[in-house]
C-alpha cells in the first residue's frame, strides 16, 4: 500500500501516545472487572509462610521446616552434578533454543513413559505422556480438563493446598475425604463412597503422602482403585514423591491398578530429583481399557494453547531419568530415613506434641499439638507464630492444609539442622508448659 499523502498523516497532537497527568487519573480510574474468585485473599501455603517469616527472632538463625524444598541442602548434593551437566550440555549445544512441541519433545515424553513403565504392568507409551511446567501445571491441566459444569472432586484432608485453590478457580466443588491419623493415614473408603455422586469427576490420591509421610500398601491401593471403579471415576495419582520411601516400605504406582479404572499420574523432577526450580513435570495417562480417549483429546486441546516447560530442561530429561544416578537416590533415602527417625523420636518425647505414625516416605510429618499443655497457645497458628518469634523455627500450621491444631514439619534438611530445630521446639514447649 502506498504511504498516505502528507496531509493525511496525523499530527503529533492528535496521535500522541503520552497522557497528561489529568488524563492519567482518568485512565487509573478505569473500571476493571476481575474474576470474582480471585478478588479475596485466599489461604495459601506461601501466604502464611511469608507472614510467619517476618516474625523470626534476630538472635537466632532461621531454620525453615515450613516448605518442602530440599534443593539447597548440602546433604543431598552427592551425585547431583550430573543433572546440571545434562542441562548445561543442552544449553551449550544451542540445539534447544527452539520452541518445544506442545506436549513436549517426543524423546523426553518417551523417557518419562519408560521411567514410569519400569514399575507398572500396563505399559505407558510416549503418546500417553504430556510434559508440564512442574507438578503444579500438571495438576492444573488435569483439573481444568475435568471441570465440567457442576463437577465435584474428592481431595485428601490434610492435603496439598493447590488442589483446593485450582478447584475454586475452575469452578469445581472440592469434597474432602479424611485421612485417618490412627490408621497409617489410610482412606476411610466408606466415607469416600458417601461423598461421591453422579457429578464426581475423580479422586486425588497423594502417595507417598505430602503432608503425612505415609506410604500406602499395595492392598490399600487396590481397595482405593476398586472403590473408584465402583464409583465409575478415574484416579488422579499425585506421585511427586514416588520412590521416596524408606524403612522397608515399598512404593507401588497407582497405575498398577489401571485395569480397574483409568489413572492419571502426576509427577515432576521437583522432589525426587530435588530441582523444583527447573519446573519440569508430567501427566501420564494409564488407560488400558481405552475408556478415557476424550480426556486425552481435551488435554491436547488445552496444551496446544498453553505453554510447556523450557526446551533445555526437556533436553536433559532422558539423562536425568536414566538408571545412572543410583548413588544420588540412595544417599537421599539414607539421609531422609535418618532425619525422619530423629524427628519422630524427638517429637515423641515432647508432651504437648504427638505424632501417630513414623514417616515412611516423602519429606513431611504431621504432628498434633495439645494447646491445653501450651500456655498462651490456642491453636496451630499461635504455635507457629510464637515458635517463630522465640526460636526462629518455621513450621506450617495445619489449618492451611485442612487440619486445625496440627503442624506439618519438613525434614528434608541436614541432620544437624534438624536436631537443632528439635532442641528449639523442645525448649519452646517446656517454657510454655502450664506447670512452669
Ligand atoms: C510439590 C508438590 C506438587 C507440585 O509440584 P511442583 O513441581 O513443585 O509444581 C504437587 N503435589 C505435591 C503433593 C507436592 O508436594
Amino acid at each position: 500500500m502506498a504511504p498516505p499523502p502528507p496531509s493525511q498523516i496525523p499530527n503529533a497532537e492528535s496521535n500522541r501516545i503520552y497522557v497528561s497527568n489529568k488524563e492519567a487519573r482518568v485512565v487509573r480510574n478505569c473500571r476493571v472487572k476481575c474474576n470474582p474468585v480471585l478478588s479475596e485473599q485466599k489461604i495459601s501455603i506461601r501466604g502464611v509462610v511469608d507472614e510467619l517469616m517476618k516474625l523470626g527472632s534476630p538472635e537466632k538463625r532461621l531454620i525453615s521446616l515450613g516448605v518442602g524444598d530440599a534443593a539447597s541442602s548440602q546433604c543431598f548434593q552427592k551425585g547431583k552434578e550430573s543433572f546440571s551437566k545434562a542441562v548445561a550440555d543442552a544449553v551449550s549445544s544451542s540445539a534447544f533454543d527452539c520452541y518445544a512441541p506442545s506436549y513436549g519433545f517426543p524423546f523426553a515424553r518417551r523417557a518419562v513413559a519408560e521411567y514410569l513403565s519400569r514399575d507398572v504392568k500396563h505399559g505407558i507409551r510416549e503418546g500417553d505422556v504430556y510434559l508440564t511446567v512442574g507438578g503444579t501445571q500438571a495438576l492444573q491441566v488435569c483439573l481444568t480438563v475435568l471441570a465440567s459444569p457442576g463437577a465435584n472432586l474428592l481431595l485428601p484432608r490434610p492435603g496439598f493446598a493447590p488442589y483446593e485453590a485450582a478447584c475454586e478457580i475452575y469452578g469445581i466443588e472440592a469434597r474432602f475425604y479424611l485421612l485417618q491419623p490412627h490408621h497409617g493415614w489410610e482412606l476411610d473408603l466408606d466415607q469416600v463412597r458417601s461423598l461421591a455422586d453422579a457429578d464426581t469427576v475423580g479422586i486425588v490420591v497423594i502417595n507417598p503422602s505430602n503432608p503425612c509421610g505415609a506410604v500406602f500398601s499395595p492392598y490399600h491401593l487396590q481397595q482405593i482403585a476398586e472403590t473408584a471403579r465402583d464409583l465409575n471415576i478415574p484416579l488422579i495419582a499425585d506421585e511427586l514423591y514416588g520412590h521416596m520411601v524408606y524403612g522397608g516400605s515399598k512404593f507401588v504406582p497407582l497405575a498398577s491398578f489401571a485395569h480397574l479404572t483409568p489413572v492419571i499420574t502426576v509427577g515432576a523432577l521437583s522432589k525426587r530429583w530435588m530441582v523444583p526450580g527447573w519446573r519440569l513435570g508430567w501427566i501420564a495417562i494409564c488407560d488400558p481399557n481405552e475408556s478415557f480417549k476424550q480426556v486425552k483429546v481435551a488435554i491436547e486441546m488445552l496444551m496446544n494453547v498453553t505453554s510447556g516447560p523450557a526446551s533445555v530442561i526437556q533436553a536433559a530429561v532422558p539423562s536425568i531419568l536414566s538408571n545412572s544416578h543410583e548413588e544420588f537416590h540412595k544417599n537421599v533415602l539414607i539421609v531422609l530415613e535418618s532425619t525422619a527417625e530423629t524427628l519422630y523420636t524427638r517429637i515423641a518425647h515432647i508432651e504437648a506434641l504427638q505424632c501417630h505414625s513414623r514417616p515412611q516416605g516423602s519429606m513431611f510429618m504431621m504432628v498434633e499439638i495439645n494447646p491445653a499443655l501450651l500456655l498462651g497457645i490456642e491453636n496451630d497458628m499461635d504455635f507457629a507464630r510464637e515458635l517463630m518469634k522465640e526460636e526462629s523455627v518455621l513450621v506450617l500450621p495445619g489449618f492451611v492444609i485442612g487440619l486445625k491444631n496440627w503442624l506439618r514439619i519438613f525434614f528434608g534438611v541436614h541432620s544437624n539442622v534438624l536436631s537443632e530445630a528439635c532442641d528449639r521446639i523442645e525448649s519452646f514447649c517446656k517454657r510454655r508448659h502450664p506447670t512452669n
